[in-house]
């Protein structure tokens, strides 16, 4: 299991961009540089060199910092093959079940399509950790800007059914109001009433609930939870087929 350090810069209103350094074998990632300043003042701050960008996708909060970043310290881009053109300044173009080597730790490359049709999460299964950009957030997932819901399902699903105590790092901090949706919709859940306490109190002090787990997400996230019976007869879906519960949930999220 490779040394990792993981240090989370909160940028912009509510984004989170995650700087990854190996000790191992001296390598730094930034996973989904929305800005370059304050990235470029962390590294400093560590005296860690810039190698490598990981982008999930294409959005300018995920990207907009790239070729700032490929300027001051000439890495390498890593992003998803079927949206090289979207994503500035690409150098490594990656598939799904693709591994790619971060020093000496793995990275499993999983396409997640639904938030966007290129969308990527990056799976370091040794050590237990997930970049899940916007896919999979905190009692929540991405909105279905350009994906179609049984596309996101699918993406969700294969997340769903990593080992309980993967580490989970999304890009947003969202997690509050999603709370507080899944509470309208499946409000005798216990893990989710329990998870919301501690979630109000983080807030309340301006601390980060990101990282959770994918054990947290399976008890508490509606999105993940379509086989839930209460859940199933709180919104009118009882006995459908997952893929349309999920796409119920997603569609009472956007009004909510
Ligand atoms: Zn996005
Ligand atoms: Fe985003």
């Amino acid at each position: 299991m490779a040394n990792l350090e993981i240090v989370q810069i909160p940028v912009l209103n509510d984004n989170y961009v995650y700087l990854m350094h190996n000790h191992d074998d001296k390598v730094t990632a930034v996973i989904d540089p929305a800005v370059s300043k304050p990235v470029l003042e962390v590294l400093k701050e560590k005296g860690w060199t810039l190698t490598h960008i990981l982008n999930t996708h294409h959005h300018g909060d995920h990207v907009g910092g790239n070729l700032d970043l490929k300027d001051a310290t000439d890495c390498l881009i890593v992003g998803a093959a079927v949206d090289a053109k979207r994503i500035p300044g690409i150098d490594v173009e990656v598939g799904d079940g693709d591994t790619f080597l971060f020093g000496s730790a793995e990275a499993t490359i999983y396409f997640t399509p639904g938030h966007t049709t290129g969308h990527i999460c990056y799976h370091f299964a040794n050590e237990k950790i997930l970049f899940a950009g916007d896919t999979l957030f905190a009692m929540g997932c991405g909105r279905l800007f350009e994906g179609t819901p049984k596309q996101m399902w699918q993406s969700l699903n294969k997340l769903r059914n990593l080992p309980g105590d993967t580490v989970v790092y999304c890009a947003h901090e969202y997690t509050e109001a999603n709370g507080k949706f899944a509470l309208s919709i499946e409000p005798e859940n216990n893990d989710l009433q329990h998870r919301m306490t501690e979630v109000r109190k983080k807030r309340a002090m301006n601390q980060p609930t990101v990282p959770f787990t994918i054990e947290d997400e399976r008890v508490s996230n509606p999105f993940l939870r379509p086989e839930s019976l209460p859940l199933q007869e709180n919104i009118g879906m009882t006995g459908k087929e997952k893929h349309e519960i999920f796409a119920k949930v997603r569609q009472l999220k956007d009004n909510f």
